[in-house]
């Protein structure tokens, strides 16, 4: 744990006297909280066996919740308790007993008394427990969605009441194997809702009745958008519902640029910044070389930068980490009170993967990244979240492998390709196994402002847009060049995040001395200007340049104005003033 000092009390108070002095700087302390993992050894030395047993400490937590540890671990249906490996050996407790919310919430209490102002809960899991608290649960589930016809006719339960369930598969995180029964799929759902109640119960009812103001957020894992995240199968309705800030893992790098990777976590971080609604987020990527492109691509997508790994021990990483940190400072009305002012919508197939069509992820994830190697300004819209007015904004949508679509979603499809906007539809839209919910996608295919784009040919997909797109932004740059766009009321942002790097020169990968970007250069843009709008003044920003600002020349053709981007070391942003 690399504390400073052994034993539950001492760390305790030491952990007091650094809260002290953090908020004496005017900064706030947010805590790792344990929802599930806890550590077991052979032997039970040190494990969580032995201080649930033998190390208890009645003072801060009270009695314990229960003399049998057994009630408060996952087991499976013989009893057996559950046994994971990361690292080490774990036991998972089981969210379900009331023994296990118990405990979690003395822990939190003692863990707030601290003086902590924030807790992110880690390991968010759930193992396909089925002990008899998860059998009960899972029951009241299921009796509130189904009538007992439908169970029988589904499921084959007969009687609910005296059915043990084998197995319960909900697996956080995880995603049904292709023998999965629809009891699965069931369990999967019910898990995840079953998680988010419980972490509601005790980090937003209990630990914000200790501490109105508590800052709540969770640490998931996404991977490279990766179908099996935490909170996949989780209803929209309730994805981080009262949670303030969000940790994804995911993105890594670092590059490989021969083979077209530039370890970027772009679309994860389009993903996260439309699940969260606007919210903070921060993508980890376990790296600690390529810092300035870390922040410079958590900034540019809507987020926070890099939280961890930010090497500030190491001189070159102190000296990028203040330099573009005082650059956010500077410039936070480039940030702040901005909206994306994309031209396309790529839509986030979320129903289709919840009914079980894997290769919908597989579609999105391709056309996203290909959509941002050719400098397409687009955003990632959750289907679950496609409704008239933000749909209506966009020039193209596109539609990646997207099965099901409800019937009111698709009229507002429909008002979309009458007024002008141009679908692609990738994939064969409505021809899975729930055809009753996609007649109307399906009737789509007759109208001329639909392009039916088979398989996965994203070149097809760009080739479309502009041809058939008539004034999208055009951006000259090479590949590793990604760029995004936001609108204030005077303003457009250009953002400019660099991924070319020396990789011989810093293939030790030793640190941040070792991120030898490469400046991108030649870089051009042809943009549209809105109606009844001149451009000012455009100029250039840029943290690798101490800030300093460049301005830029123009030329204008009717509605659009072309110009020439200053060379980009790594970040860099083009202010329009309109
Ligand atoms: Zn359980």
């Amino acid at each position: 744990m690399q504390l400073p000092v052994s034993g539950q009390r001492q760390a305790l108070l030491a952990q007091r006297k650094v809260n002290r002095l953090i908020h004496r700087e005017s900064l706030k302390v947010v805590g790792h909280f344990q929802m599930v993992n806890v550590i077991v050894t052979e032997g039970h030395k040190g494990d969580f066996y032995d201080f649930y047993e033998h190390a208890w400490p009645d003072d801060l937590l009270g009695p314990r919740p229960t003399p049998d540890i057994r009630q408060l671990l996952q087991r499976d249906r013989s009893g057996n308790v559950i046994i994971r490996r990361h690292y080490v050996d774990y036991a998972g407790l089981c969210l379900s007993s009331p023994y296990t919310r118990q405990m979690l919430k003395k822990m939190l209490k003692v863990a707030i008394d601290a003086g902590l102002d924030g807790i992110i809960t880690n390991y968010n899991y759930r193992w396909s427990c089925a002990c008899p608290y998860c059998q009960a649960a899972f029951k009241k589930y299921l009796a509130r969605k189904y009538t007992a016809e439908q169970l029988s006719e589904k499921f084959g339960i007969s009687n609910l009441e005296t059915y043990v369930f084998d197995r319960i598969a909900g697996e956080i995180p995880g995603y049904p194997d292709e023998n999965a029964t629809p009891l699965d799929w069931e369990a999967m759902q019910w898990s995840a809702i079953a998680f988010k109640e419980a972490f509601d119960e005790i980090l937003i009812g209990y630990g914000r009745k200790l501490k109105p103001d508590l800052i709540i957020a969770t640490w998931n894992h996404l991977g490279e958008m990766s179908i099996a995240e935490e909170r996949m199968f989780l209803p929209i309705d309730m994805w981080g519902r009262g949670e303030n800030y969000f940790w994804y893992s995911g993105g890594y790098g670092p590059t490989d640029l021969k083979k077209h990777r530039a370890g970027d976590g772009w679309l994860n971080c389009l993903y996260i910044r439309e699940m969260t609604g606007g919210k903070p987020f921060v993508l980890g990527k376990y790296e600690g070389v390529r810092l300035r492109n870390s922040i410079a691509e958590g900034v540019a997508t809507g987020g926070c930068g890099m939280g961890l790994y930010m090497n500030i021990h190491d001189p070159v990483g102190f000296q990028v980490c203040s330099s573009y940190l005082n650059f956010l400072r500077t410039h936070r009305y480039v940030y702040r009170n901005v909206s994306s002012c994309s031209e396309v919508g790529l839509v986030f197939p979320r129903r289709s993967i919840l009914a079980g069509r894997r290769l919908s992820m597989d579609v999105f994830r391709k056309t996203g990244r290909s959509l941002i190697d050719r400098h397409v300004l687009f955003d990632v819209i959750a289907d679950e979240r496609m409704d008239r007015q933000r749909i209506l904004q966009y020039r193209a949508l596109i539609l990646p492998d997207i099965e099901c679509l409800s019937d009111f979603q698709c009229r507002f499809l429909d008002e979309f390709i009458e007024k002008g906007g141009l679908l692609i539809v990738i994939g064969k839209p409505g021809m899975g196994e729930t055809p009753a919910r996609n007649d109307a996608l399906r009737q789509f295919k007759q109208a001329a402002r639909i392009v039916h784009v088979p398989d996965e040919d994203t070149d097809t997909v760009i080739g479309t847009l502009s041809r058939f797109v008539p004034g999208l932004t055009i951006f000259h740059a090479p590949w590793t060049v990604r760029v995004a766009a936001y609108s204030a009321r005077n303003r457009i942002f250009i953002h400019f995040v660099n991924y070319d790097r020396d990789e011989d020169m810093g293939k030790n990968l030793r640190g941040p001395a070792d991120e030898c970007p490469v400046k991108a250069e030649n870089l051009r843009v042809d943009i549209r200007i809105p109606e009844g709008r001149v451009v000012r003044d455009i100029r250039c920003i840029s943290p690798d340049d101490e800030g300093q600002e460049v301005h830029v020349r123009w030329s204008t053709a009717g509605s659009r104005i072309q110009f020439d981007v200053p060379p980009v070391f790594v970040y860099s942003i083009i202010e329009i003033k309109l």
